[in-house]
């Protein structure tokens, strides 16, 4: 089912609201030192931050980063599942304006892609930089570098994309960016496969969490994210402290997220992502109100092809039937752009049915 323009504007205008919190009822929740300085600017100020850095680049010494925990000495040149070396590789850093609305706002995300990846999931859409390693070995200085051309631009945060195998190296390039003046909240844009021991120390550095769920079950993770049987399970943990650390999603006056966890769920062809269980498991164990973007973009990618159960796009029924399950569930915070398209393809569903009788 094709959405056009014209349906996708009239929609949004029209239709999309009913499920929305407008952004002014959760700016008031903000203090003035909220909005002004990210969360890593308070660590620095108390003499925490250079403390965390030291603690997270002595994990390269035997790398427990993510849970694949190699052990590999990447100080020694040694590379792990992720195939990461202990530089950090970018692959481009750029605004971005494909993002969820609230990160986006009028000057884009400020994203960073990171070369390399711990999970390497079968469909996955950046192949050449995350299964590949396509990038450019750079030293912290360039990263923070990097950070501060994308707020002098106008971005309104700092996207780390797949930052978990280079998550020590992220934290020396703030401090330095800090001190060069970088002001911009933190996004940790992660595939979910995280430790919580090593979330912790993200803990007052990073602001806003933007984590996947991609699956509910064991067989399918081990299937399509090379062995990954635990994924649900670490990963339901990961999210449950990420919300401990940055609780819900806010924004500023300008509707500019600022802070919060907002969890991302890509419905998948088949039921293979376990939408339902995912919509159940966020109504029972976290806010009701929790920032859910149910996303409708699944392609066939990669190695995709060589799996039947995943080798076609997503119907509109199959996305219906995903947003249905939130609503039902009472989600009540769902990605305004999920519910414009929902709106899109109920109406031209309605449509149909008309023109059949
Ligand atoms: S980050 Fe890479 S090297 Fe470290 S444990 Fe994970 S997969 Fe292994």
């Amino acid at each position: 089912m094709e959405i056009t323009r014209r349906d996708f504007i009239k929609c949004s205008l029209v239709l999309g609201g009913s499920l929305l919190i407008p952004p002014s009822s959760l700016y008031g929740a903000l203090s003035n030192a909220e909005l002004q300085y990210p969360a890593y600017a308070k660590l620095e100020v108390e003499g925490e931050l250079a403390l965390r850095v030291e603690q997270a680049y002595s994990i390269f010494a035997e790398c427990q980063l993510c849970p694949r925990q190699c052990g590999a000495n990447r100080q020694d040149g040694e590379r792990g599942f992720c195939r990461a070396p202990a530089k950090v590789m970018v692959y481009v850093a750029q605004p971005h304006f494909g993002e969820e609305v609230s990160l986006v706002g009028r000057g884009g995300s400020g994203t960073i892609f990171f070369s390399n990846c711990n999970l390497r999931c079968v469909f996955c859409q950046n192949w050449p930089i995350a299964h590949e390693g396509q990038g450019k070995e750079i030293r912290d200085e360039h990263l923070a570098d990097l950070m501060i051309h994308l707020q002098k631009i106008g971005c309104h945060n700092i996207n780390l994309v797949t930052p978990t195998h280079v998550m020590p190296n992220i934290l020396n390039a703030t401090r330095i960016a800090f001190h060069k003046g970088l002001r911009l909240p933190l996004v940790y844009n992660t595939s979910g496969y995280e430790r919580v021991e090593i979330l912790k120390l993200l803990d007052g550095i990073v602001d806003i969490y933007l984590p996947d769920m991609k699956y509910m079950e064991s067989a399918k993770a081990a299937k399509y994210s090379s062995g990954a049987s635990d994924y649900p399970e670490v990963t339901k943990k990961a999210i449950i402290e990420m919300n401990r650390q940055v609780g819900e999603h806010r924004v500023d006056k300008r509707g500019i997220a600022v802070r919060g966890l907002m969890i991302r769920h890509l419905v998948m062809p088949n039921r293979v992502a376990g939408t339902k269980k995912f919509v159940k498991w966020v109504a029972d164990t976290l806010p009701k109100s929790t920032y859910v973007n149910i996303m409708n973009q699944y392609r066939v990618d990669y190695k995709a092809y060589n799996y039947p159960e995943i080798w076609r796009a997503i119907t509109a029924e199959e996305f219906l039937e995903a947003m249905a399950w939130a609503v039902e569930c009472g989600l009540s915070n769902l990605d305004p752009r999920s519910v414009t398209i929902y709106n899109i393809y109920s109406r031209q569903q309605r449509r149909g049915t008309k023109g059949d009788r």
